[in-house]
């Protein structure tokens, strides 16, 4: 996919909505395209707001260049320029009543003022007219942003309990955007906390993805304790004492950490917690995670002792998890956890300048393979992996300098029994 170029995504957004208007609509940009835009930083994607139907939106772009996947919601993509993406247009609307806890039973097409009030928060409920370039503001969004907070539209009990995603979307928004929780909103939260159960796992993954990323996580995390939503989430977890106060320190030791590292750093409390390696892993499927992210926390968790620990360990066992492909990750999980309760990053350090060298001169090429001990007659069997182990062990060591010295220590080491059985 080309990248999109900010200045064009913006132009055809306000071409969108140019287009709309001269057709006798009303047009709109919304929710966070103005939210971010306001915060002067680049919205991600620009959403616009219409008194068009689905119907009157494809007549007035063309079928060609719109796609109906969202019509029966009253949103239509318009596609654009190639470096300027696409822009959702969706119908004004009023949500009709919530009977699941999360989607409303029906939508009807309304008006403007109505579509500001069925959005979750007023720092989303903002409009804005590219054209004259004035906010509209239904909601008391642009206080809210002066004020930097986050506030539920309307009355927050009502708006939480209608769909409860909202509660967990509060959380997010207050860590990424650096924003407090309105106490009324953060009241009602705390009230509702324990129906998150009915929002599916996929969607409360998405949103935890996104606060765990961002640099602020840390207050993230403490946002969701506060709030009684990180029970929801890690019911087994451990959330008082050292070791949680610990766990707080590790997550903001580094801005920049992937999902799975900053999950592995969160879930690192439990081992301690119940004691056990399987929880984390049961903790990654209840959260449905995909299997690179598993990889990613597991190795992370099962790793940690070979790092912290190694100019001491032998050095065949520390290649072994150095030449993992994620190593990167188990590295900044591992500097984290090495500054906040080793102290120091020696350990870090030491890795780093291996992981420095050329490759080839800590990870050599094996002297020989499986077809080298068939070739020297050694009936297929478990004693092929014991043998190469020993063979790479020995040649990491540097004790073995070429291929017809490794194929001597096999003889040896057969001759010698091993794992004759
Ligand atoms: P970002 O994309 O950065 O997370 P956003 O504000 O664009 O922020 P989206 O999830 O893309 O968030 O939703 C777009 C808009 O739709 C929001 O700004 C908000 O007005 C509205 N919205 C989204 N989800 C909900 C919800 N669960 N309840 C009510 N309104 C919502
Ligand atoms: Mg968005």
């Amino acid at each position: 996919m080309a990248s999109i170029d900010p200045t064009k995504a913006r132009e055809f957004a306000k071409e969108v909505v140019a287009k709309l208007r001269e057709s006798g609509f009303q047009a709109l940009w919304a929710g966070g395209c103005v939210r971010d835009q306001l915060l002067g930083c680049e919205p991600k994607d620009y959403d616009v707001a219409t008194s068009a139907t689905p119907t009157q939106i494809r007549e007035v772009f063309g079928k060609r260049r719109t796609l109906a996947i969202g019509a029966a919601f009253g949103v239509i993509t318009v596609i654009g320029p190639r470096v300027a993406g696409q822009v959702e247009v969706a119908t004004f609307r009023r949500d009709a009543t919530y009977s699941d806890g999360r989607h409303p039973d029906s939508v009807a097409f309304s008006n403007a003022a109505e579509d500001a009030s069925r959005r979750d928060f007023t720092i989303n409920g903002l409009f804005y007219d590219p054209l004259s370039n004035e906010v509209i503001d239904y909601v008391g969004g642009q206080d809210d942003l002066k004020k930097r907070l986050v506030r539920a539209i309307g009355d927050a009990e009502e708006r939480l309990s209608e769909d409860k995603l909202r509660m967990l979307r509060a959380v997010r928004f207050a860590t990424t955007l650096g924003f407090d929780v309105d106490p009324e909103t953060m009241a009602a939260v705390q009230r509702h906390a324990d129906e998150l159960k009915v929002v599916s796992v996929e969607r409360i993954t998405a949103e935890l993805r996104r606060l765990l990323q961002h640099p602020n996580r840390r207050r993230g995390v403490e946002l969701l304790r506060r709030s009684g939503l990180l029970e929801q989430v890690l019911p087994a977890l451990d959330r008082e004492g050292e070791a949680w106060e610990q766990t707080l320190d590790t997550l903001e030791v580094q801005q920049e950490l992937s999902f799975p590292v900053a999950a592995a750093l969160l879930f690192r409390t439990l081992q301690f917690a119940s004691a056990s390696q399987a929880a984390a892993g049961e903790l990654c499927r209840r959260w449905k995670l995909s299997n690179e992210e598993i990889e990613g926390v597991l190795l992370c968790l099962n790793q940690e002792m070979a790092i912290r620990n190694a100019p001491a360990i032998d050095w065949p066992q520390l290649q072994r998890v150095l030449i993992h492909p994620r190593v990167e990750e188990l590295m900044s999980y591992c500097k984290a956890v090495c500054q906040v309760i080793d102290g120091s990053d020696a350990a870090i350090q030491f890795c780093r300048v291996i992981l420095n060298r050329p490759r080839l001169e800590w990870n050599p090429a094996p002297l020989i393979t499986g077809n080298d001990l068939a070739r020297m007659g050694i009936p297929a069997g478990p004693a092929y992996r014991e043998l190469l182990t020993a063979v790479r062990d020995a040649q990491l060591k540097g004790e073995l300098p070429d291929q017809a010295s490794a194929l001597a220590f096999v003889q040896s080491q057969w001759k010698g029994g091993l794992s004759k059985s």
